[in-house]
């Protein structure tokens, strides 16, 4: 983050570098998530995705390509219905961003919506349906709000961090109506939706490295 708040290339690469050590971090967890409602796959999943998107950062690049590149490099190493929907989400984050030098509040809130967006254009979940989504939308737009109040880019992204945290812990109660989870129909319920949490993950990673410190 330089003076004015806005975030260079090498911040997003630092986000992406930082989501991959929480998650391999986190791999048990996110994995007895998954087994509770899924197939068990899903910390595996990421851990791998993200270790191929941040071998495949870019150096000299601008902050938009960096999410291009992390986002092929997930949708190409991951498993699973979350490998697909994370890699496109961040691609498409990283062509919102287009060639710009760096990214101010606004830019990364367009983003995140175009992350949004592309996650339910490829998945076809509403909020409430007990995937990602759940997380992603209320962080999406608690970080609009945030930005419509005024906040710097390091405080809107921490208000989507909390959202999506929140987010996640309520799709406990929740049926899942999309994805494997769905399969179980009323024995869904009573377990966190894993792909919800990953998401917390790793918004709680970019919440770190756009922080004050
Ligand atoms: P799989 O379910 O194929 O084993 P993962 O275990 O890696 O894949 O990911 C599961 C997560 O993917 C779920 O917890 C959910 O959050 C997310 N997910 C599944 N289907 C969808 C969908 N249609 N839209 C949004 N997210 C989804
Ligand atoms: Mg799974």
């Amino acid at each position: 983050m330089n003076a004015e708040g806005r975030a260079s290339a090498e911040d997003l690469a630092s986000w992406i570098r930082h989501a991959a050590d929480l998650v391999s971090a986190d791999v048990d967890r996110l994995t007895r998530l998954d087994a509770a409602i899924g197939d068990g796959d899903h910390g595996h999943n990421l851990d791998r995705g993200f270790r191929a998107a941040v071998d495949a950062l870019p150096a000299d690049a601008p902050p938009g390509k960096v999410l291009v590149a992390a986002g092929l490099a997930i949708l190409s190493k991951t498993g699973g219905a979350s490998g697909p929907l994370y890699g496109t989400a961040l691609r498409r984050a990283g062509k919102a961003l287009g060639d710009a030098a760096d990214v101010d509040a606004a830019a990364l809130g367009a983003a995140l919506r175009s992350a949004l967006d592309a996650v339910q254009d490829l998945g076809k979940a509403a909020e409430g349906d007990k995937t990602m989504v759940d997380a992603l939308a209320p962080a999406v737009a608690a970080y609009e709000a945030a930005l419509a109040d005024g906040s710097g880019l390091a405080a809107c992204v921490r208000a989507a961090a909390d959202a999506a945290s929140g987010g996640a812990e309520a799709t406990v109660p929740l049926q899942a109506r999309k994805g494997r989870a769905s399969y179980l129909g009323p024995r869904s319920v009573g377990h966190m939706d894993p792909g919800a949490s990953s998401t917390a993950l790793i918004l709680r990673a970019l919440a770190d490295v756009t922080g004050e410190g």
